[in-house]
């Protein structure tokens, strides 16, 4: 290269300075090439992958036979199912909903028998609703809390699914359905009824942080169909390339609301990138915001969303729910009295707000003599998992918990949910009330409200007001007293807010 020189350092030496525009050229990135490269990557990425079969969905006669009438009132006394199309564009037929297991399952007779064997009446209101849509092959967003039956909702489709695909379980070469969920807790619980209900010698597990990470990378390695998961631990064995994933044609985004809530956008990111676009997508949420809405555009395509009730769901109707005003130096009192008042059958879970009180609580009891366990964030994983299995057996007949469980957790004989303190929001509130009432059995709901609660008291009046229950009259003083303290607020706001000067 031609070098032309500048000036003099301060020896006298003439400095080599390579004039700018002598310069190679500064390099530009192109955008174009780059997205091209970016297609033609992903394209090698999934190319030779073998096809997925979706559809499987063959309406009964029945089914197909039902008038618009009978459907929408189906969906009406059915907690008010509402469904919508998500795609753009030309909307498709919503798929009418089925009433039994045999207009959906009737070609599956091991579906059908393990249905028989554990005496279900009738589909739950999303299952009706849901398989037509899922067996059809659409990605389906449910909006639909724990209680409803929205595991065995994507479950069922998904073993048609994975059983029924056109390539052996050999040539797949990984595993064949994905569920993600937030806790290990539910983690465990969806596992459980994948073993309830699998058949074919379908073969699951189960990865969560805190189990034995050994112990599930060889069962991962040996072979397995469904993969239930949470986000951080299948991540790190997905970084560590002891999980194929390419081979999942069926995921499920189980409880997607508490997902983000508890910061997994990014790992579900990351573990998304390496399944194929091409699969089919399943997301259950209790709740709509933004955030989740934000999700389903990413992960899933063209879904249909069918909701199943609002926050007044069917298990907060079958639950008689008790209010009780109180000072925060009472509450121990008033619940020592509740669980002497507890007869022989009884099964109650105590929320409390911190993990501390769950264990002053528990230690209480047990200076009394009374078997507790309990459940919280702090505990050891494998304490937490007999803490669960204890109270599931009847060995304790309380368990003291955060919120860790309020979701998720499926006992079915649990008589009384008692809130000793108020949850953080309305939301979290309804799915504590709903551990109880599960299944068609009614249940109580005792729960404690101290002043410092006022914030939450106007929409705990709606909750109580739509279930039909009784509404204390402090309740109503409180959320009263709240309402105007917000009003005083307000105008204190506007005197302190500078006036603006009037243009001229
Ligand atoms: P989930 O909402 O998935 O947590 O389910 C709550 C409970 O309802 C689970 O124990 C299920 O086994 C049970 N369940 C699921 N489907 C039905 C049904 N069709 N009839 C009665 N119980 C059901």
């Amino acid at each position: 290269m031609k070098q032309q020189h500048f000036g003099t350092n301060s020896a006298g030496k003439i400095l080599d300075i390579i004039k700018p525009e002598n310069n190679p050229k500064k390099p530009v990135i192109n955008w174009a090439s780059l997205r091209e490269n970016k297609a033609k990557y992903e394209a090698m990425k999934w190319a030779d992958l073998p096809p997925i079969e979706k559809n499987f969905y063959k309406e009964s006669s029945r089914t197909a036979s039902m008038s618009q009438e009978e459907v929408e009132l189906w969906r009406k006394e059915n907690n008010n199912i509402i469904c919508d199309d998500l795609k753009e564009g030309e909307k498709r037929c919503i798929p009418n909903p089925v009433c039994k297991f045999e207009d959906v399952f009737e070609h599956y007779p091991d579906i059908m028998a393990n249905i028989r064997k554990v005496g279900f009446q009738k589909p739950t209101p999303i299952q009706s609703q849901a398989w037509p849509i899922i067996l059809q092959g659409i990605d389906l967003i449910g909006i639909a809390q724990t209680g409803t039956g929205k595991t065995l909702a994507y479950l069922m489709p998904g073993f048609i699914h994975l059983t029924s695909q056109p390539i052996s379980k050999d040539q797949r070469g990984g595993p064949g359905m994905l569920v993600l969920a937030p806790t290990r807790e539910l983690a465990l619980q969806v596992e459980a009824e994948c073993l309830k209900y699998t058949y074919k010698g379908i073969k699951s597990i189960c990865i969560y942080g805190g189990g034995d990470r050994k112990g599930q990378i060889d069962v991962v390695t040996k072979g397995v169909d469904i993969v239930i998961a949470t986000p951080g631990r299948l991540n790190d064995l997905q970084m560590n390339n002891f999980i194929n994933l390419k081979s999942i044609t069926y995921l499920v985004l189980d409880e997607a609301d508490r997902m983000l809530d508890m910061g997994f956008e990014p790992q579900i990111m990351k573990i998304l990138i390496d399944v194929r676009p091409d699969r089919q997508t399943v997301m259950t949420s209790a709740t709509w915001p933004d955030g989740v809405r934000r999700l389903a555009k990413s992960y899933l395509k063209n879904p249909m969303i069918v909701y199943v009730g609002t926050l007044d769901l069917a298990a907060v109707n079958t639950v008689e729910q008790r209010v009780i005003v109180i000072a925060e130096e009472e509450k121990k009192a008033f619940m020592q009295y509740f669980i002497d008042s507890m007869k022989p059958k009884d099964k109650v879970i105590i929320f409390v707000g911190k993990k501390l009180t769950a264990d002053d609580l528990a230690s209480d009891f047990g200076l009394q003599g009374i078997p507790v366990q309990s459940l919280h964030g702090n505990r050891e994983q494998c304490d937490r998992e007999q803490a669960l299995d204890d109270f599931k057996k009847g060995k304790v007949r309380i368990l003291v918990a955060t919120d860790l469980a309020s979701r998720g957790l499926d006992v079915h004989d649990i008589t009384h949910v008692f809130n000793f303190d108020f949850p953080r929001n309305i939301e979290e509130y309804v799915h504590r009330v709903g551990r109880t009432g599960r299944a068609g059995r009614t249940g109580e709901a005792v729960t404690l409200v101290t002043k410092s609660d006022w914030r939450v008291a106007s929409e705990l009046i709606e909750i109580l007001e739509r279930a039909n229950q009784v509404v204390p009259n402090e309740l109503i003083a409180m959320a009263e007293r709240y309402k105007e303290f917000q009003i005083r607020k307000e105008i204190e706001k506007d005197i302190r807010r500078p006036q603006r000067k009037p243009s001229k």
